[in-house]
């Protein structure tokens, strides 16, 4: 098929290239010169804005930081036009950035005003995920722009949920993400706890997961630095799932739970120190680097 991949950060770029390694017609775009030379040298073509990437394409992809992002791309900014506007063909739109379920329904409806499908698939599994074409993918959107979907996503995923309308697709990212946050930080907080009575973090880390207190953070994403070879934490917290994404989500998570009147008080602990991380000069490296929160302490 042929695709438009618009945003090849730490996830977009791997994303990018299973999608060329799978035999589709890759064209790509982001602000930063050097990841679109990467994907260029892959096997991608690539173009000087996202509407050159997007013409002709069956199917725009985009992996963007945020809300404003995506809407600035889709909707236009400071009163420019947006891709929507100029699009001549009806290509299927998806939309894996991780965004607030709001902004999701804002841009879906826009594109629906136009004729336009615009699913939200928002994607778990990180970096790791995302390079082995294991991603976990939650779409939001009409089921038949889902089944739409489900070919091209197959060549990046293994999971490929529906969870129903636009916007689903981010509510459930949201939980999941919440629920990341707090499980990294209850993890740094377990093996902060061990080092300080002596134990060693490989040995604590073993033991826990083997145990109850085992977790996504502590089996495949331990934050202790040289526990666990590959690892953010093993390369000194660069790349991976930046802090400040991490913190962006639990505001989302935050902004979701006022909106409905839910209470997250764990989520809201884990959105204040990650905050707080960021503020000490993290936002820039992996999430899990809020171990350092807890060595400095
Ligand atoms: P990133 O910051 O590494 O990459 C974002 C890319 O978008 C950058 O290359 C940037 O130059 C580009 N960009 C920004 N505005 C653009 C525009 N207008 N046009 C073209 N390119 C533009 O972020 P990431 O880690 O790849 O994450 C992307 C999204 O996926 C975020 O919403 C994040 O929350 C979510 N996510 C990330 C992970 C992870 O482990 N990193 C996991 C799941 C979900």
């Amino acid at each position: 098929m042929k695709i438009a991949f618009i945003g090849l950060g730490n996830m977009g770029s791997p994303m990018a290239s299973n999608l060329v390694n799978a035999g589709h017609d890759v064209t790509v775009f982001d602000l930063v010169e050097s990841a679109m030379q990467a994907l260029e040298s892959e096997g991608a073509k690539r173009a000087d804005s996202a509407e050159g990437a997007a013409k002709g394409a069956e199917v725009v992809i985009s992996m963007l930081p945020a809300g404003v992002h995506v809407k600035g791309l889709y909707l236009g900014r400071d009163g420019g036009p947006g891709l929507l506007e100029a699009l001549e063909a009806k290509p299927l739109i998806i939309d894996a950035s991780t965004i607030s379920p709001e902004d999701a329904r804002t841009v879906a409806a826009a594109a629906k005003e136009k004729g336009l499908t615009w699913l939200d698939a928002p994607v778990s599994g990180g970096v790791g995920g995302a390079k082995a074409g294991t991603l976990t993918f939650i779409v939001g959107g009409e089921a038949a722009g889902f089944e739409q979907a489900k070919s091209v996503l197959e060549a990046m995923g293994k999971n490929i949920f529906h969870a129903g309308d636009s916007g689903a697709g981010q509510v459930a990212k949201i939980c999941n993400n919440m629920l990341l946050g707090i499980l990294m930080s209850g993890t740094a907080e377990a093996l902060a706890l061990g080092v300080k009575n002596g134990m060693d973090p490989a040995v604590l880390s073993e033991i826990m997961k083997q145990s109850s207190g085992g977790n996504w953070a502590l089996n495949v994403y331990n934050p202790w630095p040289g526990v666990m070879e590959g690892s953010a934490a093993s390369r000194d917290y660069q790349g991976g799932f930046l802090t400040d994404l991490m913190a962006k989500d639990l505001g989302l998570a935050w902004e979701l739970a006022l909106g409905s009147k839910a209470t997250v008080p764990m989520g809201s602990q884990a959105r204040n120190l990650f905050a707080l991380h960021s503020a000490q000069g993290n936002g820039a490296i992996d999430f899990s680097s809020i171990q350092k929160l807890y060595r400095a302490g």
